[in-house]
Order: structure tokens, then C-alpha cells, then sequence
């Protein structure tokens, strides 16, 4: 017993893992300008360690803000004093995480043989055992390249599903943000789907004899390993600069597109800290280096949690792009096949009017490097569970994100450019 206890205490010192006991998340919907001024005074108070799921922008648009435990008599008594309403989304972080663990591990002891459960979450190593598998499966179809390097080390590896030669290509990336794991499931899932329906399925079949696709499912390998082994809410990479204690930039801030603007942070430790210059971070560099040396990418599509958004440019700025009409009728089709399978209603439009504004993303750049189709997708949900969707939703939000992916690629197979 003795042993057993001594045991349990190591694993858990050992491996520093951050708990979310007793943090609740709030949804808070600002009324007026008066109140959006109140809760911007209370994002400031750094010392209350205040995790903005949902950020704040305007009045009549709520907000989602994970509290920790010892924060939240403090934020209560803001909230109240100012007459700001608000009601709990999350009692509990921690009992949500607990589901989440106990959900991946009940699926793991059911697995018999190698096969691959798609309705699971996977740790990077697990993930990038499936692509390799990939590979092997569907060798005339699929190839793995290595863009590049995390911070860490760790290698980016892409999926290239091709029929042979040099086509115009679609990229399509997951996880850039860490903490976002239905992204990467989804990104998986769907390379199997490309994979294995080509043979059976037309649509697939004509979109691979006109296109390539590239797929990263896993931007942000470093920042996904640690959401694993040290804290769930991880979501920046986790690169170091000197004469800080904090780690890590948003790489989803960093790309060069009105880089270092509104919607950015320039303290190296919040949550949306844009990095010291413009690709300072090795995994968007590699991404950036790698499109530009491929020349004929025609769609650039990345995906995050949550919210269930189909989005497209601008972020950095509020005006429309010229492109404005023909991107949003793509838009509004591919949410209405998104929601034709499960009824998962989409938001559709551009970044700044749909969330806020966000500068240094990466649609944006993709955007104005000339990559005329670039979509963001937010997928499920809407903040019942927040980043930590239950593994039992990541085949419905697959399968569904499969309809809208679909409809975008189709179509820019149908117009070239
Ligand atoms: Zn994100």
C-alpha cells in the first residue's frame, strides 16, 4: 500500500501535472461598452491567471473564461459589484479532464490487434505511428515528407496523398494551437478517409486527378506533447527567448500579415503573445518556407476548436478582400453540407467580423501570398465542452468537417486560377 501511495506520489511529482481543480468557466455576456471596459480592466489583473477561451470583443458577444479556484471569489465579487451577468458553463475543469482520461484509456484497453481507433484521442507518438501505417497501406497514393522542425526537435511531418506528377495542391493543416484535439483527430481521421474511399469514391478520385493534398495534422508537436504530459490548456509552441520566465509564442500570431497589430499580444507571457518577429517560430517558418518553394498551392485550409466557424480573410484588418463575394458563397455552402449530416450549425465569414481582430494568422498570410481560397475552420463545440470535446463527438465532428472540406476542395478544383 505503502509502495503503491510512494508510487502514485512520484508519477504525479515527476511529471508536474498541472491540475484544474475547482476552475469553473464562465460565460459572460458584455452588455455595453461600460461593461466591455469593466471585463477588459479585469483581463489586465494578470495575478488572477484568467484563461480566455472565448475573447472578449463587443457587447452581445459572450465570452468563455476559465478561472482558477483562487481567483474566483475574487472575479464573483467583481462581476456582481459591477452588475455584470454571468452564469457557469463549467463547474469543474478538473472533472471534465478526468472524463477525458478515463474515456481515452477505456478505449485503449479495448483495442485487440493494431487497429486504429479513430474515435479516440492519440498522443503524437501514437499519431505518427498511423501515418507511417498510412503509408505502408496505400504506398501508391501516400507519401510522408518532413517539412521541417519544431523548436524541440521534433519533426513536422506531412501526408501527401497524390496520384503522381506535380498537380496544383491543397494544404490543409491541424493543431496549431495545442490544446484544440479534436483538430488533430479530425486531421487524421481524414486522411484515412482520403485514403481509403479513393478507390470506392469518385468525388475523391476526380479531386486526386486534378489536385494534390498536403496535410499536416499536427502543427504544433511540441505544444501538443506537452497538452499531453503537463497541462491540457497548453496552446502557444514552446520556444524560449531569453530574459523571460514564460515559454512559448502563439504561432496562429506570428505569420507575417499585419504582424504585431490589434488582436495580438505583445507580453511574452499571455496566451496570444504574436513572438518577437514575424516567423520567429520554426514551425511556422517551416510551413511558410515549404508553400512558397512548392509555388502552385491553390487552397490553403487550417483547422481549430472551438466555436463551429467557417472562416476566411481578413483578420489583421476589418475591410473586405476583393474576394469577399465568391469566398463567402464557398463558405455558406460548405457550412450547409457541414450541417446536413448532424445539424451542427456553422457561424460563416470573415475573421474580423465573425470573432474579432486577429493579426499575424494564418489564412491571412496564405491570403495575401496569393493563395485565393484560405479558410479557418472552428469546429465543434460551442462551448459545452469547450477545448475538451469528449472523444465519443471526434468521429460525428470528422465526419461532418468532411462534408465542408469537400465542398471547398471541389470547388477550387472547379476553378482554377
Ligand atoms: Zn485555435
Amino acid at each position: 500500500m505503502r509502495s503503491i501511495l510512494l508510487f502514485g506520489f512520484l508519477v504525479g511529482y515527476i511529471s508536474c501535472w498541472e491540475t484544474f481543480v475547482g476552475h469553473q468557466v464562465f460565460e459572460i455576456t458584455p452588455r455595453n461598452e461600460e461593461e466591455v471596459t469593466k471585463l477588459r480592466q479585469l483581463e489586465r489583473e494578470s495575478h488572477l491567471q484568467l484563461d480566455f477561451w472565448k475573447s472578449l470583443t463587443i457587447p452581445g458577444k459572450n465570452v468563455h473564461v476559465r478561472i482558477p479556484f483562487s481567483s474566483l471569489q475574487a472575479v464573483k465579487i467583481f462581476l456582481e459589484s459591477h452588475k455584470i451577468p454571468y452564469s457557469i458553463m463549467i463547474e469543474d475543469v478538473q472533472t471534465l479532464l478526468d472524463k477525458e482520461k478515463e474515456e481515452i484509456l477505456f478505449h485503449q484497453t479495448r483495442k485487440t490487434d493494431y487497429s486504429f481507433n479513430f474515435g479516440n484521442y492519440h498522443n503524437l507518438e501514437e499519431i505518427f505511428q498511423q501515418m507511417d501505417h498510412l503509408v505502408e497501406q496505400y504506398p501508391n497514393l501516400v507519401s510522408k515528407l518532413q517539412i521541417g522542425h519544431s523548436f524541440e526537435n521534433r519533426p513536422m511531418n506531412v501526408l501527401k496523398f497524390s496520384t503522381g506528377g506535380k498537380k496544383p495542391a491543397i494544404w490543409l493543416d491541424a493543431g496549431i494551437h495545442a490544446r484544440e484535439w479534436v483538430t488533430q483527430a479530425t486531421a487524421l481521421w481524414t486522411a484515412n478517409k482520403i485514403a481509403s474511399d479513393y478507390e470506392k469514391d469518385p468525388s475523391i478520385k476526380s479531386l486526386l486527378d486534378a489536385m494534390d493534398i498536403f496535410l499536416l495534422p499536427v502543427t504544433n508537436p511540441d505544444g501538443y506533447v506537452f497538452s499531453w504530459t503537463k497541462n491540457r490548456m497548453w496552446r502557444k509552441t514552446r520556444s524560449k527567448v531569453s530574459g523571460s520566465i514564460c515559454v512559448g509564442v502563439d504561432p496562429n500570431r506570428n505569420w507575417d500579415a499585419g504582424f504585431g497589430g490589434p488582436g495580438a499580444s505583445d507580453n511574452r507571457c499571455s496566451d496570444s503573445y504574436h513572438g518577437p518577429s514575424a516567423n520567429s517560430e520554426v514551425e511556422v517558418k517551416s510551413i511558410v518556407d515549404f508553400i512558397k518553394s512548392h509555388g502552385n498551392i491553390k487552397a490553403f485550409i487550417t483547422l481549430h476548436s472551438y466555436s463551429q466557424l467557417l472562416m476566411f480573410p481578413y483578420g489583421y484588418k476589418c475591410s473586405k478582400t476583393k474576394d469577399f463575394n465568391e469566398l463567402n458563397q464557398v463558405a455558406q455552402t460548405a457550412a450547409e453540407n457541414v450541417a446536413s449530416l448532424y445539424g451542427t450549425k456553422y457561424k460563416v465569414g470573415p475573421i474580423c467580423s465573425v470573432i474579432y481582430q486577429a493579426s499575424g494568422g494564418s489564412i491571412d498570410w496564405a491570403y495575401d501570398y496569393g493563395i485565393k481560397y484560405s479558410f479557418a475552420f472552428e469546429l465543434r463545440d460551442t462551448g459545452r465542452h469547450g477545448f475538451l470535446l469528449p472523444a465519443s463527438q471526434i468521429l460525428p465532428t470528422a465526419e461532418e468537417t468532411w462534408l465542408g472540406l469537400k465542398t471547398i476542395m471541389e470547388y477550387v478544383r472547379d476553378h482554377p486560377y
